[in-house]
Formats: structure tokens, sequence, C-alpha cells
């Protein structure tokens, strides 16, 4: 791709915002349950994609876990070191079931800090045993740069063993903000072997319907997938998706940061195997990481998803009558109806005379908590700063028509 992402500024159809009304009574008990969200009215945290606060189920089994089983996992024989091996291995299923996975008995899961040590770990310790001389892997430039630098670095390896790969990029399509799978079909050939995507993007909150890409590339070619935005805000089967990687951060899937995995399907190309002796596992992430995931799947990420959805909309409809923002990305995508794309809870935008970092000081002197800067995204990314709006099951339409009031008040 040349230039940056996704922008189709010509068609603009929207509807008048409606929100999901039947999902209130269903929000506002789960609210509730995140005590630093409750203990700070007067704050409104909108940076969910950078990390997510915890509910107190979370942070009760932290608790519970260092006062009743805290030892090291794998290792000893009296109870508390059975109580953290179990604790381990548990939430390796749980993380399978939690993913849909059809077949739980051929896949692994891996557990790291987070998605970048992820998706390095799969470019360094399984990418090159996989790729010969000539072979081409296919990744995305205006991503997350934790989803380009790592397959960069592999390539530098296998160079340095003689080894040539050849690097395409994962094309977008601008009139849709997604991945293009018919240029990607173009694109692949029959020494393509590997794919990276985003599942969904963390600066235009696009859902890049990644469960397009199989199709467009056959069923030899493995893909690996950056979870770090939707794990924990709509729904992630791996079986719908059909990809053979899955890395995440449990930071933002309201566990404790340092709390990632990366899942394996073990059925295409070499054994998954991360080298190396990683040392002692991080048992209280992982207690935290199988509470999160309770809490999630009793909360319903469909839910979730339409809630945040319907938040970022909401914001988008209102930013849309201030013309001093710009939001970034596909435009079609702000239409309320839109059947094209919709953004999961992420909004980005620039205002024209107010830079990022001051605008974000400025918020939050009314008590707003946003992201600016460039948000670490690949070369081909956005050049300049902005301002990213994040939201997860604790925000609320009141808090967005808040931060649109302030906003408004800076036109
Ligand atoms: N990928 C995406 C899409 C992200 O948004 C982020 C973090 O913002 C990462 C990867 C890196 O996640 P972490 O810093 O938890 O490793």
């Amino acid at each position: 791709m040349t230039g940056t992402i996704p922008r189709d500024h010509d068609e603009r159809d929207h509807d008048e915002a409606a929100f999901p009304d039947d999902l209130i009574p269903w929000q506002r008990p789960l609210r509730a349950m995140f005590p630093i969200i409750t203990g700070h009215p007067d704050l409104v945290y909108l940076d969910s994609a950078a990390t997510a606060q915890k509910p107190q189920a979370v942070l009760q089994a932290v608790e519970t876990y260092l006062t009743t089983a805290n030892a090291n996992a794998g290792r000893g024989t009296y109870p508390w070191a059975n109580a953290s091996t179990e604790l381990v291995e548990r939430t390796r299923e749980q993380i399978k079931s939690f993913l849909s996975d059809p077949d739980p008995e051929r896949s692994t899961v891996h557990f790291t800090s987070g998605t970048t040590e992820g998706l390095r770990t799969v470019a360094q310790d399984w990418l090159p045993a996989f790729l010969t001389d000539g072979d081409e892997i296919v990744v995305p430039f205006a991503d997350h740069q934790a989803n380009l630098i790592p397959w960069l670095d592999a390539r530098k390896v296998l160079e340095a063993q003689g080894i040539g790969i050849r690097i395409r990029e994962l094309p977008y399509q601008t009139s849709s903000g997604d991945y293009d799978p018919d240029a990607l079909a173009r694109a692949v050939g029959p020494r393509t072997r590997f794919v990276a995507a985003t599942h969904v993007h963390h600066v235009y909150g696009a859902d890049m319907n990644v469960q397009r890409i199989r199709a467009a590339v056959g069923p030899d070619v493995v893909i690996c997938l950056d979870a770090a935005q939707s794990m924990g805000h709509l729904p992630v089967s791996v079986a719908g998706l059909d990809v053979d990687f899955v890395a995440f951060s449990g930071h933002k899937a309201l566990a404790l940061p340092g709390s990632g995995a990366v899942w394996a399907r073990q059925t295409r190309g070499p054994r998954f195997v991360p080298g190396g002796w990683s040392g002692t596992p991080n048992t209280t992430g992982i207690a935290s990481l199988a509470a999160a995931l309770d809490w999630l799947r009793e909360a319903g990420t469909d839910r979730i998803e339409r809630w945040t959805t319907a938040l970022a909309l909401r914001l988008t409809d209102g930013l849309r009558h201030l013309g001093a923002y710009e939001i970034l990305g596909c435009q079609r995508s702000l239409a309320l109806d839109s059947r094209i794309q919709h953004r999961c809870g992420i909004v980005t935008f620039r205002h024209r005379g107010i830079g990022a970092s001051d605008l974000g000081f400025i918020l939050f002197s009314h008590g707003f908590m946003v992201r600016t800067d460039g948000h670490c995204q690949g070369s081909a990314g956005e050049k300049t700063s902005s301002v990213r709006v994040s939201t997860h099951v604790y925000n609320t339409p009141e808090e967005i028509d808040r931060l649109l009031a302030v906003l408004a008040t800076l036109e």
C-alpha cells in the first residue's frame, strides 16, 4: 500500500444515532463492578485500547491466589505448588474454549507478557523454521508496529543465514477500511507461506474482516492474528476466522499487565515450541486472566461489542457535526447503519487547529483520559499525532455526550 490508510471522504450516508437501549439494564450493574471507575466519578476513562480497567472479580482472584495458593508452578509437589500448576494448565484450556477452539487436542497455548511478545515469539521461534529461500510473507504496514517489526526482523535473521524471503504488504481497501481480500488473492503466489493480520485496527477501530483471508490465500498458508484490540471486546473464534496463531494481551482484556498468550493450532508447518527457558510463569497474571475470561464470558463479548460499537457511533455521529474535527479512517464507516464496516469502540480524530497533546491536556482538565500521539502505527500509518478515544463495557453514552459537549466548546 502507498500512503496512509483507508480514507474515502466522498461518501457520507449518515443516520441519527440510535443507542441500543435494551443493553442499558445489562450494562449498569457491570459498570458498578469496576472499583476504579465507581471510585472516581469525576473522571472518565476513555483509553481502554491502551489498557483496560479491572473488575472486582479480577482483583479478588489475584488477592485470593496470593493469599491462599501462591507458589511456583510446575516445580513443587506440595498443595500450593500443585494448585499453581493446575491454575496454569486450567487457564490454557480456558483460553482454548474462550477462542472456540474446535480441536483443542491439536492446539497449544503459550503464555507471554502480551501481544508484542506473542507475535515476536512466533516470528523468532517458529517462522524461520517454516520458511525457505524464495518464500513470501504478507504483513500489515499500517497496523500496530508490534505486528510489523517482528516480521521485518525475522527477514534479517533469515538473510544472515543466506535465506532470502520477500515481504509483501497486506492490502487495505480505502472504500471500507478493512483488508482487501481480492487484492490479497491477486498478491498471493505459489511461494506465499504466511500472512500476519490484525483483528481490529487500534487507531481506526475497524473490524478488519480477517475471516475473508482464508478464502483469499487458500488452505496451506499460515495466518497469524493480532487480537490485541478484539480479545475481550468482541467474540474471537479461531474456528470462524480460520487462523493458525492468535496473540493477545491480558491487560487489554480486563486482566493484569504481563498476562498475555499465543494460541497456536499445530496443524500447519513445524510445531510451535517456543525456545529457551522462560523461567517462572506469571501465575498471578494467569490467575487474573482466568478470572477476566470468566467475567467476560458471563458478561457476553457479543453484547460488549454492541455496546462499545454504539458508543463509538455516538461519538462519530456527534463529531461529524463539529467542523473543527477530522475523524481518521474510512468515512463511510461513520454511517450508523453502515453495513460496510463499523468501529469497534475506538474513534481517533484530530482538531484542525489544536495539537493532539494540547487537546489531551484540555480534555483532562475536564476529567477525560484519552490517548494522544501517533499510536505506535507501522511505517505506512498516519504521520501526525491524533486523539484516540477508546471504550469498554464500563463507559456510558452520557460520558460520550459530556465529551462531545467539551469538544464543541473548542470549535
Ligand atoms: N497490537 C495492537 C493492535 C495493539 O493495539 C497493541 C497495543 O496497543 C499491541 C499489538 C501491543 O500490545 P502490548 O503492548 O500489550 O504487547
